[in-house]
């Protein structure tokens, strides 16, 4: 079994910088999401499922808070810095707001995809769960993967 588990492992960070960028942290595919809030439950092409659990959504939501919290305090930091010491609040306001209203929305599929490549790191992926992805997966890809399927 070793070996089937150890084929896709990839580093976190390549894992993440898949997440970030919408595709699946498993193995690249920018399937997921069809329309912004249209999400297939598995990824088409390795046919990893992300929400594993119950309580998944809610993990990708706070991770979105998280980063719209941590870009307001960013707005807040460099406004200040930058028009220090005549604080344009009006403007940090404005630009706070729209951040906190539109990057959820903008960021969503992100985060989606973040959050399944923390779950899967958190998380590797038992058997059994292989066997799963690999029944709903892509053939083509499968194949492409050599002795996994074997
Ligand atoms: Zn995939």
């Amino acid at each position: 079994m070793g070996m089937a588990r150890h084929r896709l492992t990839t580093s976190f960070f390549h894992m993440a910088l898949r997440g970030v960028t919408g595709g699946c942290p498993r193995c690249g595919s920018h399937g997921w999401f069809r329309h912004w809030f249209h999400r297939k439950e598995r990824c088409p092409r390795c046919g990893y499922k992300a929400e594993r659990q119950d309580g998944y959504m809610l993990g990708a939501m706070t991770m979105n808070v998280i980063i719209t919290f941590f870009l307001l305090a960013l707005v807040i930091i460099i406004g200040t810095v930058v028009s220090y010491p005549d604080l344009n609040v009006p403007v940090m306001i404005i630009v706070g707001l729209s951040i906190a209203v539109v990057w959820p929305f903008v960021f969503y599929p992100n985060t989606y995809t973040l959050w399944a490549a923390v779950d899967l790191l958190m998380h590797p992926l038992e058997p059994e769960e292989v066997a799963d992805a690999e029944a709903h997966a892509d053939p083509a890809w499968l194949a492409a993967q050599g002795r996994r399927s074997a």
